[in-house]
């Protein structure tokens, strides 16, 4: 069989880092990403990049496990390295907050990240209307560069790019012996799929570079995510909500809500507003499909709905996804070699 061809669509970190995988698992693939938006213009780049994972409630909790640890592993590397900079990925410490000490003892990723451990009194002290905190070290994506690395990388491996909106995953039927769907929540329109709901985020970029350590406040409602240019300040989750304008309003409510976190805030400048549609759902949808249209079929590997935690699990879905397309590899040589007989 000639080199398949494989086509994946978005170019969120969901997609590039797919096709990646995919280059790397599948190396006589031939693999072409298509967007309509590439970064700065994905969710992708508005997100904060913080490696703390949400949970998916669909997922079972060892898989999850498993996909953030292959994600830190794999970020930890690239910040061990000369990379490291051009990458935007950085280690970065600090305080996950509560006002009242939570019911869960110990998050399902406490011994992934680095450190974990709860917060001393003095630590305590620097917050005084909270009762308990953890502590530790985690990875941070600065997202466009880390986008832009990603597709450079791609580039260099011959992985082909092109802007281009898909209407219909068939349309790629006749070009393409796979197509691989990370949409992101452009899923909703492309594949119809109901269960796929935004949860719109605004957040601020702002210049303080005196913020060295990120503070959480519990789930995550209010934070301050320090990168190596701008300091992210979030935030907002509204639940189906297609909003893509930025909200005055939410903006100066963000911004006080951070600021009674860490006072010295109030001296940021250079305030940029970004707002971004989370793709949300039960639990990530990681399958392979096969379409059927008057006895043709298209096989289609999925991977979409990572809601609030994609830069926490990338890397382990990416992987997950090459599998399910080297199984698409497989069935299709087999009909063909059964074809053949
Ligand atoms: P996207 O980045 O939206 O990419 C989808 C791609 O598909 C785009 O390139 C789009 O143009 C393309 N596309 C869509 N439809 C079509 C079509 N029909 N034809 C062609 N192309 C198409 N996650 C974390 O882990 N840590 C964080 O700290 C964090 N902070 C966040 C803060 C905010 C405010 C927001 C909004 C999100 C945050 N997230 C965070 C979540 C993270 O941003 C998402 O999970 C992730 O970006 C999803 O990536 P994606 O590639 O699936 O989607």
């Amino acid at each position: 069989m000639a080199a398949p061809k494989v086509a994946v669509v978005g170019a969120g970190v969901i997609g590039l880092s797919t096709a990646l995988c995919i280059a790397e698992t599948c190396p006589s693939c031939s693999v072409t990403v298509l967007s309509d938006q590439f970064s700065p213009n994905t969710t992708s780049d508005v997100a904060a990049g913080m490696l703390i994972p949400h949970t998916y409630p669909g997922t079972p909790i060892h898989v999850q496990k498993q996909w953030f640890k292959e994600t830190f592993t794999y970020l930890f590397a690239i910040s061990n390295s000369a990379e490291a900079s051009e990458a935007g990925i950085h280690l970065i410490s600090g305080w996950q907050v509560f006002k009242n000490t939570p019911k869960e003892e110990l998050p399902f990723w406490s011994d992934v990240v680095l450190g974990f451990r709860p917060m001393s009194e003095a630590e305590l002290q620097k917050f005084p209307q909270y009762r308990f905190g953890r502590a530790f070290t985690t990875l941070k994506c600065d997202c466009p560069p880390y986008l832009l690395w990603l597709e450079k990388r791609l580039k260099a491996i011959g992985v082909q790019m092109y802007t281009r909106k898909v209407a219909d995953l068939w349309e790629l039927h006749s070009e393409y012996n796979i197509v691989v769907n990370c949409a992101g929540i452009g899923a909703h329109q492309l594949v119809g799929d109901e269960k796929l709901f935004p949860i719109r985020g605004q957040v601020l970029k702002v210049h303080a570079p005196w913020v060295k350590n990120f503070i959480r406040d519990g789930d995550g409602s209010t934070y301050i995510y320090p990168g190596i240019d701008r300091v992210t300040l979030g935030g907002t989750r509204e639940k189906d909500s297609w909003s893509v304008s930025p909200d005055p309003g939410t903006t100066k409510d963000i911004f006080d809500r951070c600021c009674s976190l860490e006072p010295s805030l109030r001296g940021a400048q250079d305030i940029k507003v970004k707002v971004g549609l989370r793709p949300s759902r039960w639990c990530v949808r990681l399958q392979r499909e096969v379409l059927s249209r008057g006895g043709v079929k298209l096989l289609v590997v999925h991977n979409y709905g990572h809601g609030s935690g994609g830069f926490s699990m990338h890397r382990g879905t990416a992987k997950e996804a090459a599998h399910l397309v080297e199984e698409c590899i497989a069935a299709l040589q087999g009909s063909l070699s059964r074809a053949k007989l």
